[in-house]
């Protein structure tokens, strides 16, 4: 990310949903992903299978990602990852009997690729590198969520670094139930929390840095004209500074605005411990991998009721859309998209009238909660999350 105190113009942020699928991907949902653009960078959040063609499908540019997030190391999370980085950092295949392979001789100390996850999540791409014979050009680096129990250091693996490791990937360990800041520039920082799921499991926000506020020129230029003062001045009053002018009168820029903030969750049941990070985010985008449809669903069971459906879902460390739409009025989120849908969801409500019919379903059941309007991501579908009024 460009770091830079002095940006006069906001990120352009945009979100694509590449899998939205939960357990087993279907026709029209693959595994769970989703890629971040600042501007001309490339976040990804979890890389489930499928991920790599989706991203060939999409507009996002491969080739620009550099850091991924994985919320947990359950498959649908992560079986896309290894594949995905061979793609990037060059991996395929290796080299003859005897042949030197140059691909063993990278600079490891300046990774490519940064990968944030639980604990396990350095290990399963180490054994996979390992036992597939995969070698890259380039470093790759895993940093680690450490929960209070984890271990405090060791990699979780005997296995020793892959040759395109970095042996600098960090432990790193909660203060206060919260990992605050595992990443940080001028622009943009991320920090997470756990949620509750049937396996260890993260939750990701992402805060940007409060932005310049808009400036009204005609309220500046009379006064900057009169004292004869060099217009360079306006550069700095659009950075929300104050300045002197050349009678001594002082000239205040206009109030920055805050920053915009996303909450990604993974799988959970409840994410309750992330609530005071995720406070008034301008989007959460949160799970809702079962819902009870009695009147659109013909495979309702005949004596299944909400609360059931909720206590299996939940059994299962899964949310329902009232759930999300709950959670979503907690924290006082602005936006509110539902991802990570049962295979009997179809994700090809766009063109399909029955798809559509069961999504708007699933979205209602959320909006009552939420009081707000909410959607159902799909596949390849882009969102972008404008710059804040105030
Ligand atoms: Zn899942
Ligand atoms: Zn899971």
């Amino acid at each position: 990310m460009a770091s830079s105190t002095t940006r006069s113009s906001p990120l352009d942020v945009q979100i694509t949903f590449l899998g939205t699928s939960s357990a087993q991907p279907s026709s029209t949902r693959v595994h769970s992903s989703l890629a971040l653009r600042l501007s001309a960078d490339v976040w990804l959040f979890d890389c489930g299978e499928g991920t790599q063609s989706r991203l060939q499908q999409s507009i996002v540019k491969m080739g620009r990602i550099e850091k991924i997030f994985i919320t947990h190391t359950h498959g649908d999370h992560i079986f896309g990852l290894l594949p995905l980085m061979a793609s990037i950092l060059n991996g395929a295949g290796g080299a003859a009997d005897g042949a030197e392979d140059t691909r063993q001789r990278i600079d490891v100390n300046d990774p490519v690729i940064e990968i944030y996850g639980p604990l396990g999540t350095r290990a399963y791409v180490r054994s996979g590198l390992n036992y597939t014979h995969t070698f890259f050009n380039s470093a790759y680096v895993v940093h680690e969520l450490r929960l209070p129990w984890d271990p405090k250091s060791g990699d979780h693996t005997p296995l020793p670094c892959h040759s395109a490791e970095s042996p600098n990937g960090r432990n790193i360990f909660q203060v206060d139930g919260v990992w605050e800041n595992i990443y940080a520039d001028n622009v943009i920082s991320v920090s997470a929390a756990p949620i509750l799921h049937s396996v260890p499991c993260v939750g990701y926000v992402v805060q940007e840095a409060p932005l310049p506020g808009k400036i009204d020129p005609s309220k500046y230029m009379p006064e900057i004209k009169r004292t004869n003062t060099p217009f360079s001045v306006m550069r700095r009053l659009q950075l929300g500074e104050s300045v002197e002018l050349n009678d001594g009168t002082i000239l205040h820029g206009p109030p920055r605005r805050r920053g915009r903030k996303l909450v990604i969750l993974g799988d959970t049941h409840n994410p309750s411990a992330i609530e005071p990070l995720a406070q008034d985010a301008d989007l959460l985008i949160h799970e809702a991998t079962n819902a009870h449809l009695p009147n659109i669903d013909p495979g309702t069971k005949d004596d299944d009721t909400y609360q059931i459906v909720e206590q299996r879902t939940r059994s299962r460390g899964h949310s329902t859309p009232q759930m999300a739409g709950a959670f979503a009025k907690r924290i006082r989120a602005k936006q509110l998209i539902l991802n990570h849908f049962s295979a009997r969801y179809a994700g090809n409500d766009d063109v399909d009238p029955v798809a559509k019919t069961y999504m708007n379903a699933i979205a209602g059941l959320a909006e009552r909660e939420f009081g707000k309007e909410v959607v159902c991501a799909r596949d390849l579908m882009n969102v972008n999350i404008g710059v804040p009024e105030s």
